[in-house]
């Protein structure tokens, strides 16, 4: 383990990257050099408010520092990561990884020939819910998903898809590990100019089935997945950060000393009878982007794989984009209808 502490910087600090320089402050690990955006409101206010550097240019922001986390807006991800890689400092990089998918690869690959970490900010990851199931089994045949979100004009300059669903495409394709097979999907732009809301259903190599919605129009926020295996039945909710579980167990089996657990009853005869068990697993006391940012931090320090690295994050949206160009497809199928029907 590298004792010395690793010199980071943040570019971006708007909404998000305001939280990356609050919890980057926190990590022991880590020294905060400074930032810079290019708003230099923004970066008065931000200088101020957390008494940290701020840079008039990100190059001179670059040579001061082991790692930079990038958190502007995915169009602008690909030029500051490539840089910083080329440079030699491991990346953070917000979600999604880049624009395009040949720019998530080109930067994989410039990461592995420099010997930098590339980190993609899949927060959920780290969601307490999720950290709550570290010793359930997971490996579901029927996922069901929703994300839904208040309309909020930032981040409408993507579809929904690559602003919210991107986070269950990458938990799904981490739970369910096999090829995606093929993909149905549409979506309706209402407010903005790109798809507000988005279902897809995505079936995997071996079998497995996600059916996954997400919406930034809808009147009240949820945040669940649901997921069906031989055995169980998981349900987590990332709005609360809390998960319960109903799973056919052995009866003798020790109950969760830590969590409610309650007895169903059994089912079944002899040495076949199985107890219904429900446990529900409360919300853990973690910040998910102060933990996701310090297991960046102990990456680099102590020079392993970070949890969510560049290829994930470009697998997650290559799914993403397969989604987007289904909905494509589906919206030409719709589109030939109303012309039809209208007689043009
Ligand atoms: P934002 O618009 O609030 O902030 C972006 C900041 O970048 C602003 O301060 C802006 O001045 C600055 N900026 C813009 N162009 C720049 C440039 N070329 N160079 C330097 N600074 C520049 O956006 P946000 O909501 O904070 O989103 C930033 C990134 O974080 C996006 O990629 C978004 O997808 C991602 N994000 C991730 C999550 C998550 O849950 N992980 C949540 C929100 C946003």
């Amino acid at each position: 383990m590298n004792s010395e502490k690793i010199k980071i910087g943040v570019i971006g600090v708007g909404h998000l990257g305001r939280w990356h320089v609050q919890q980057l402050k926190l990590i022991p690990g880590a020294e905060l050099v400074g930032f810079f955006d290019s708003d230099p409101l923004k970066s008065t206010a931000v200088q101020k408010e957390f008494n940290i550097k701020s840079f008039s240019h990100h190059a001179e922001l670059l040579e001061q520092i082991d790692a930079v986390s990038i958190v502007t807006p995915t169009t602008t991800h690909f030029d500051y990561a490539q840089e910083a890689v080329r440079a030699g400092k491991h990346v953070f990089i917000e979600k999604p990884v880049t624009e395009t998918v040949e720019q998530g690869q080109k930067l994989v690959e410039a990461a592995e020939a420099s010997g930098v970490k590339i980190q993609v900010g899949h927060i959920e990851r780290f969601n307490p819910a999720i950290l709550a199931l570290e010793d359930i089994t997971l490996n579901p045949l029927f996922i069901e998903s929703h994300r839904m979100a208040n309309f909020n004009p930032r981040g409408t300059d993507v579809a929904v898809v690559l602003d919210l669903m991107i986070h269950d495409i990458d938990l799904i394709l981490s739970f369910v590990r096999s090829p995606v097979q093929s993909i149905d999907a549409s979506g309706v732009s209402i407010l903005s100019l790109k798809e507000d809301i988005a279902n897809c259903r995505i079936n995997f190599e071996n079998g497995a089935v996600a059916n996954v919605t997400a919406s930034r129009i809808s009147a009240r926020k949820m945040r669940k997945m649901r997921f069906f295996q031989p055995n169980a039945y998981i349900s987590v909710d990332f709005l609360e950060g809390t998960s319960e579980v109903y799973e056919l167990v052995d009866p003798s089996s020790a109950p969760s000393a830590k969590n409610l657990a309650i007895s169903f009853g059994t089912i079944g005869q002899g040495s076949n009878s199985r107890e219904i068990r429900y446990t529900r697993y409360d919300k853990k006391d973690i910040n998910p982007l102060h933990y996701e940012l310090s297991l960046f931090i102990n990456a680099i320090r102590e020079n392993t794989r970070p949890p969510v690295d560049g290829e994930q994050g470009v697998r997650a949206l290559k799914v993403a984009k397969q989604i987007l160009e289904k909905i494509e497809e589906h919206a030409e199928t719709v589109k030939k209808h109303w012309d039809f029907n209208s007689g043009s």
